[in-house]
């Protein structure tokens, strides 16, 4: 069996520019890095305004294992196997981050025959954008510190500074420091700490501006802390956001790359599905939309987080209406809920299986409610077994839902041909009416009642008082916001070890952080790590040059 990185490698890679040409974007508006990467032009953009939109498929899946369940790999799979049957399809990913590469969950380029190339350069620096969005970030953090040792006319607290410092590695130790050590002359002693780039707010920002002047805007409206008045004080009171536009203009192109099958794909931002929202720049689904007649996307997690919020923040915000939805399976998962432990998945075990079911029922009960129609794509992995797959055949039969099981890994586009037909055909039934699960005016506390009751089967919410008058003091302001809610995507409750469909539980929030630029607030439950750290064993020690110069040990 090769690895990814081999097959990726034996892989004949099309010039980028006849990748445009398959969408019709001219030469002269695709920005190359190197042969086989480019940006596409703001003003090609600019000229697709009045262009009808292609129809949108989102990827999700159902409480996952840590290994993941293969909602990036089904994703390029759909891709090449929708532009098999003759629809003219672009995919559009998350790019990923070095944190998670060099720990232990690997890149996030696909997998098998499903990947996107060139999977070296994309899960290293690819274009640069997440090293152009750290340096805004901590220009506006150098910004922040500069202001308190001058004159600090905004009075800002050093205490009550909420921006912190980012980088794109797992690196614990960065958490929580004292910064401004060493005597007057550098600046004034606080304690602050670094988050992972993909947790940044500019992140989230880049992610859902709709236009260059949105990013602006946005990125103004950053609350960086408060003053000792406690009043908020803003990225654009301290006339930041002028220069971080400036370090930002490049990397808000989208990117275009390819599948292995030479089919496009857009890969622009990678923002955290735990305290933001999962999923890839509206910048590149827009144009996606504009020069496909398909576009398939995935949003990171479960689909309890990651669909909830694909639809809720980043659908609502940019008007999108998504036409299907593909709901990820695996036996592996299904096994896990029904209560087999990781280290025995790969024994058969029907009844564990059947046991499972009620994890993807729930998943299922949840879409429905957002309109869209729905086929659930069992990702086919060598361990299963025939009276496994024929279990959640027989479960999605039985509700009327559409299911199939899709090859892609083992055999790319032919593999995943069924679930590209049942996609179509959803998509031309033209039953889908998208619409939020909860309307803009509704308090910023029974947003997170309503999502915690009909998505996670919860009894109710726990909020204590300072949680609270906290909510309550945005109201006025940001009321109208969605909510963004971090916690475990192993469970519907907030425990991750507790499996399978939990009902009656209490949603306990801990913390809520307004996001005033991204426009959403931040509501954790339970622990959420916003800089991860590494392993014991960390794939980093696996990761070599090998002697004719190649990179080895990417998975
Ligand atoms: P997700 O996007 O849901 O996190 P990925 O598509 O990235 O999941 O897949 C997670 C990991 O599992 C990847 O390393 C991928 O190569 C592997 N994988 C996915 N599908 C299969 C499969 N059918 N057989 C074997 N490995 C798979
Ligand atoms: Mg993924």
């Amino acid at each position: 069996m090769k690895t990814d990185i081999e097959i990726a490698r034996a892989s004949q890679i099309m010039p980028i520019m006849e990748i445009g040409a398959k969408l019709g974007i001219a030469y002269k508006y695709l920005i190359p890095y190197g042969h086989n990467k480019a940006k596409i032009d703001c003003d090609f953009i600019a000229t697709l305004k009045d262009k009808p939109n292609g129809k949108l498929i989102l990827v999700t899946a159902i409480s996952p294992t840590p290994a993941g369940e293969g909602k990036t790999t089904t994703t390029v799979g759909l891709g090449d196997a929708l532009n098999s049957i003759g629809k003219q399809t672009a995919i559009c990913l998350r790019e990923p981050s070095l944190g998670p590469c060099f720990g232990s969950k690997g890149g996030a380029t696909g997998g098998g025959f499903a990947q996107v190339v060139p999977m070296e350069d994309i899960n290293l620096h690819f274009t640069g954008d997440f090293h152009a969005i750290g340096a805004a970030h901590n220009l506006l953090s150098a910004l922040i510190d500069n202001h308190i040792k001058w004159d600090n006319e905004s009075k800002l607290d050093p205490q009550k500074i909420t921006w912190r410092r980012v980088m794109d590695m797992n690196d614990r130790t960065l958490r929580d420091i004292v910064i401004g050590l060493g005597g007057t002359g550098n600046g004034i002693p606080r304690q602050t700490g670094f988050d992972i780039t993909v947790s940044s707010e500019i992140m989230a920002i880049f992610c859902l501006a709709t236009d260059i002047n949105d990013l602006q805007r946005r990125i103004g409206n950053i609350i960086v802390g408060y003053s000792v008045d406690k009043k908020s004080v803003s990225a654009r009171d301290l006339m930041a956001d002028g220069a971080m536009m400036v370090l930002l203009k490049d990397a808000f192109s989208p990117n275009l790359v390819q599948t292995l099958e030479h089919n496009p794909a857009f890969i622009h931002g990678g923002p955290f599905a735990n305290i933001a929202h999962g999923c890839n720049s509206v910048v590149a689904t827009q144009t996606a939309l504009k020069v496909a007649d398909y576009v398939v996307t995935e949003a990171g997690f479960g689909a309890d987080l990651g669909a909830e919020k694909f639809f809720n923040i980043k659908c609502r915000k940019a008007g999108l209406e998504p036409d299907a939805v593909v709901l990820v399976a695996t036996v592996r998962a299904l096994k896990m809920h029904g209560g087999v432990s990781i280290d025995a998945l790969n024994a058969e075990n029907t009844i564990a299986v059947k046991k499972g079911l009620d994890n993807l029922g729930r998943h299922l009960r949840n879409l429905q409610q957002f309109g869209v129609p729905i086929v659930v794509g069992i990702n086919h992995f060598i361990t299963d077994r025939e009276t496994e797959i024929r279990a959640i055949i027989e479960y999605c039969n039985d509700l009327g839902v559409e299911v199939c099981v899709c090859k892609h890994w083992a055999e790319g586009s032919k593999g995943a041909q069924e679930l590209a037909h049942k996609v179509v055909a959803l998509v031309e039934s033209g039953t889908a009416k998208f619409s939020t699960l909860y309307p803009d005016n509704m308090p910023l506390l029974d947003k997170i009642r309503h999502i915690a009751r009909t998505l996670y089967g919860a009894r109710d919410i726990f909020a204590n008082d300072a949680v609270r008058n906290t909510l309550a003091s945005w109201e006025q302001e940001y009321g109208h916001f969605p909510v963004c809610i971090a916690k475990t995507q192993y469970s519907f409750s907030t425990e991750p070890n507790v499996l399978g469909a939990p009902s009656n539980h209490i949603i306990s929030i801990r913390e809520v952080r307004l996001a005033a630029g991204a426009e959403f607030i931040v509501v954790i439950c339970g622990s959420v790590m916003t800089m991860p750290g590494l392993p014991r064993f960390p794939a980093a020690n696996y990761i070599n040059l090998n002697d004719e110069g190649l990179i080895e040990g990417l998975f």
